[in-house]
């Protein structure tokens, strides 16, 4: 099969969908691989690094994309990549069909095979391809705070761990999932003293036991939360219910009872943010101002450390990958479970019956 790596183009995406050592495990199972020149240059992978692991480095995204049998991204295709599309093509990628109606219709319309990442789960209910995105974000939150926590960048003038004779910072993470949990974990390296919210027991029981009492856990009531919070330095909002928007945990209120400078870190900001006072904003612009809080809201976090993204990204998609290269989209579908439950689409019908409710398309 001919797998096609063509250059994200989304906006402050510099994530390449696959790595040298990722092509040279295709290319070991037969396939051939075309990557775009420069396509992993924002993740600091020469086209030298991919001829060598065995890909033909071809000029631009039209060879890619016509080229292809397969085509394997990070982000989910944006317009101007839709004419390049074959009929009857395979796509493996983020997509977030449900927030994306007209992308919906074109996979539909121009019957392409279609796997999501995000919708991949295994047995115990885990989403692989999610996962390591979290982690990055999770631990780029407590970095982002530390530093808009910085006289320079109009923060408090703290630091998270203060030196001896001086007090820690104090930081609440909303939240004890796996973005939440790595955020904790950082935190906690840097000595600020370290307070997570989660609803679920069981989850508060096994941050108990990999942190050892050196995180405060607490079971979420609003008064709880807004005594916390009017007494945190940084707030980091890490919640998720799965296949809603982020409740609004956080009041503006609340916001506001914090000390001026303090920093409020919305996680969730991809799916609508926890805090009353959030707005999505980018790596260019990442933070913004209110009641005297400095709230960093980007929507792709981990898009700021690429090279780490991708690493992490390619390591959990590689094994997922083979298998739908060895075996094409329907075959791998109906074959591994996991990469069935992440089936989109499929010759010219909508499968994935959440993103079939989210636009009223059943
Ligand atoms: P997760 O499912 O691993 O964790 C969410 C946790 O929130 C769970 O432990 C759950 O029990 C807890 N929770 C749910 N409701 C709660 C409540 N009312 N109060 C306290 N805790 C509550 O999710 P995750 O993978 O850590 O992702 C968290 C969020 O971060 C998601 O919205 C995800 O899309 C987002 N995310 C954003 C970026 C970014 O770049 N901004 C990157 C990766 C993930």
């Amino acid at each position: 099969l001919v797998v096609g790596v063509p250059t994200e183009i989304k906006d402050n995406e510099n994530r390449v969908s696959v790595q040298p050592d990722g092509v040279a495990e295709l290319v070991h199972h037969g396939h051939t691989v075309l990557v775009q020149s420069g396509a992993g240059e924002g993740s600091r992978f020469s086209d030298a690094e991919f001829v060598e692991a065995g890909a033909q480095v071809v000029a631009g995204a039209d060879e890619v994309f016509a080229g292809a049998d397969l085509v394997v991204k990070v982000k989910e295709p944006v317009p101007e990549e839709y004419r390049r599309f074959r009929e009857g093509q395979q796509l493996f990628t983020y997509l977030h069909l449900a927030a994306d109606r007209r992308l919906t219709e074109f996979l539909v319309e121009r019957r392409i095979d279609s796997i999501a990442y995000e919708t991949v789960q295994t047995p115990d209910h885990k989403l692989p391809l999610l996962t390591p995105m979290s982690e990055v974000a999770g631990r780029m939150a407590v970095q982002a705070a530390a530093h808009h926590l910085e006289s320079p960048s109009g923060g408090s003038g703290v630091l998270l761990g203060g030196v001896p004779g001086t007090p820690a910072a104090k930081v609440t993470i909303i939240g004890g999932g796996v973005s939440g949990t790595e955020a904790a974990k950082i935190a906690v390296g840097m000595r600020a003293i370290v307070r997570v919210f989660d609803t679920n027991p069981t989850r508060l029981a096994y941050l108990s036991d990999i942190f050892e009492g050196r995180v405060d856990l607490v079971v979420p009531n609003r008064a709880r939360l807004a005594a916390y919070v009017a007494d945190s330095d940084v707030l980091i909002g890490a919640v998720l219910v799965p296949g809603t928007k982020a409740p609004k945990l956080v009041s503006r209120e609340m916001i506001a009872s914090m000390r001026p400078g303090s920093v409020a870190v919305d996680i969730a900001i991809d799916q609508g943010g926890c805090f009353e006072t959030s707005r999505p904003t980018t790596h260019s612009e990442p933070t913004f101002v209110e009641e005297g809080v400095v709230h960093y809201c980007v929507a792709n976090i981990p898009g700021a450390v690429a090279r780490t993204a991708t690493l992490a990204l390619t390591s959990a998609t590689l094994p997922y990958l083979v298998q739908v290269a060895d075996l094409g989209v329907r075959e791998a579908a109906r074959q591994h479970a996991p990469l069935g439950a992440g089936l989109s689409t499929l010759g010219g019908a909508l499968v994935s019956q959440p993103v079939a409710e989210a636009h009223g398309m059943e």
